[in-house]
């Protein structure tokens, strides 16, 4: 199989590179640490075209692939997962509508991401509904959870239920709900571990009047929605990881941007072999490979491998990950440099 990148594709991450060297890497740390939310560099970042990629070209997108934006996200995520989070959270919001949306939906809600640098959000999981979709209980009241960009977004992607929580995925409906509905609300912000530089709040729902005109797709089909955009969401997240793996890999090899110069020294003092190390053996070699399946480049077919990618490329990461942290701070857990 041919993975080898288009010229266009080639300049996109060109682009998506210098980008995140210039723009991104020098600040990621401070961003990181304070929690800040990366206001400007997404400004830049949209007027590169490097947001909202897989909007079609009739509402001012670029209308790119699902690969082209998996080629964008692992060079973003190199820099900042916090920005790579935030980038994506834009696309999460506007999948739902991109792919069950009415054509006046699309040309307001999808046009508007293309027409200025705001931000907009997918509200699905719940305190008690993570994985678990069909588990969801709001309906006109409700409280969502671990929402991205929730505190900035213009608009919310959203999933109610229409019946009876007894009826579990049958009863689920989408929705488009613009930030100023009467009843919507932001809620409490999260303090994370990581990606700190995204927002990731509460949204709340009390007494909202859902009408036709915020109905996406048919009523019941939410579910189906829903899913159907984790299929195409999913291989961003893992090219995030491959990202945040390749940085971490030049870390280890005392090379890259980070703030540990010598870690061969610190490999030797602790008895690890000087040349590869596990995490570099376990990383698979050509996970891009993996994710750059040509069965996501075409935008009308779902990407159902993308449910084992996102997995893989997780469990992928968490190996190197936990080893660099070993190497780099071998007391634990402290945030000041070795
Ligand atoms: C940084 C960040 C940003 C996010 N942004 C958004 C967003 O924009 N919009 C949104 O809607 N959500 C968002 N989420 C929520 C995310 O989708 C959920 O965290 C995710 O679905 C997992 O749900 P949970 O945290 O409730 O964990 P759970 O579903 O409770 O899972 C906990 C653990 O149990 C395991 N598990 C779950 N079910 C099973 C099972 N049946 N069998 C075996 N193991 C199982 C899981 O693998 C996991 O290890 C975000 C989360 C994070 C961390």
């Amino acid at each position: 199989m041919d993975f080898s990148l288009t010229d266009e594709q080639q300049r996109l991450v060109d682009t998506a590179r210098k980008f995140t060297r210039e723009r991104i890497i020098p600040v990621a740390q401070k961003l990181d640490e304070h929690g800040t939310f990366p206001s400007e560099i997404c400004n830049d970042g949209w007027a590169l075209g490097l947001m909202n990629v897989e909007i079609p070209t009739e509402y001012g997108g670029l209308g790119l692939s699902c690969t082209d934006h998996v080629l964008m996200m692992e060079e973003i995520n190199y820099g900042c997962a916090g920005v790579g989070t935030t980038l994506a959270g834009n696309n999460l919001a506007a999948m739902p509508l991109i792919l069950a949306g009415s054509e006046e939906q699309k040309k307001r809600y999808l046009g508007a991401l293309t027409e200025a640098p705001i931000f907009a959000a997918y509200a699905c999981s719940e305190p008690d509904a993570g994985s678990d979709v069909a588990g969801m209980r709001t309906n006109v009241r409700g409280q969502k959870r671990w929402i991205t960009n929730g505190g900035y977004a213009s608009w919310y992607t959203t999933f109610a239920r229409i019946g009876d929580p007894k009826d579990r995925h049958k009863g689920i409906t989408c929705f488009v709900l613009p930030r100023d509905t009467p009843g919507v609300s932001v809620g409490k912000k999260e303090d994370k571990l990581g990606q700190r530089a995204s927002n990731t709040t509460d949204v709340l729902f009390e007494d909202v009047k859902l009408t036709r005109a915020n109905l996406v797709g048919a009523e019941g089909e939410g579910f189906k929605i829903a899913m159907k955009t984790f299929d195409r969401s999913r291989p961003w997240i893992a090219a995030g990881a491959t990202g945040i793996m390749r940085r971490a890999l030049g870390q280890r090899d005392g090379g890259g941007h980070g703030r540990c110069p010598d870690l061969r020294r610190v490999r030797l003092h602790q008895g690890v072999p000087g040349g590869k190390t596990d995490a570099g053996r376990e990383a698979p070699a050509d996970l891009r490979g993996h994710l750059a399946n040509p069965a996501h480049g075409d935008r009308e077919e779902p990407a159902r491998p993308g449910r084992l990618r996102a997995p893989f490329a997780g469990a992928a990461l968490r190996h190197p990950g936990s080893h660099i942290l070993r190497l780099t701070d071998p007391v634990g857990g402290s945030r000041a440099p070795v």
